[in-house]
């Protein structure tokens, strides 16, 4: 497997280098809302440390962004009224993976509404702030 890479994406919103629509953050994950959104309120939980996947992550790391998916979804289900949840994870380009930052997909999903593909388009910028704003607040609750 590669070498993890600490210019990808995710390493840079981390650092504050890039800008993300923010959900949560505590000392170990973040939580920010995929830019180009497979349903409304698609969000991404990541580790803090460096981790390019599920095959090189500390288990304890793992463990809390899992925890924290939880919440995630709970908030999901509430704030988007959704009927379901979908959490994917992707590891490495075999396995669907395209950031190698490892992170988690949490996707609220409503009755017979299928998820756009991947990528399909980006989400506006105020869509994308308003709802981030409504996980969190509903995240603080939880
Ligand atoms: P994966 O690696 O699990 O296949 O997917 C990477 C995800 O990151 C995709 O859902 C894509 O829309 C999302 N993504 C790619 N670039 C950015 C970005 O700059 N900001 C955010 N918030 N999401 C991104």
């Amino acid at each position: 497997m590669p070498d993890y890479d600490p210019n990808n994406i995710f390493a840079k919103i981390i650092r504050g280098e890039l800008p993300c629509h923010k959900v949560y953050e505590d000392d170990r994950v973040l939580v920010f809302l995929d830019i180009m959104p497979r349903a409304p309120g698609h969000a991404l939980v990541i580790p803090k440390n460096a981790a390019r996947n599920i095959l090189d992550v500390d288990p304890d790391d793992l463990a809390h962004v899992a925890r924290i998916a939880q919440k995630v979804a709970r908030a999901g289900m509430q704030v988007f009224d959704a009927d379901g949840i979908t959490v994917q994870q992707f590891n490495e380009n075999a396995g669907g993976q395209v950031v190698f930052h490892l992170h988690m997909h949490v996707i609220p999903r409503k009755e017979n509404v299928a998820m756009k593909p991947p990528a399909t388009e980006k989400e506006k910028p105020d869509v994308l702030a308003d709802q981030a704003r409504r996980l969190a607040a509903a995240m603080q609750t939880l």
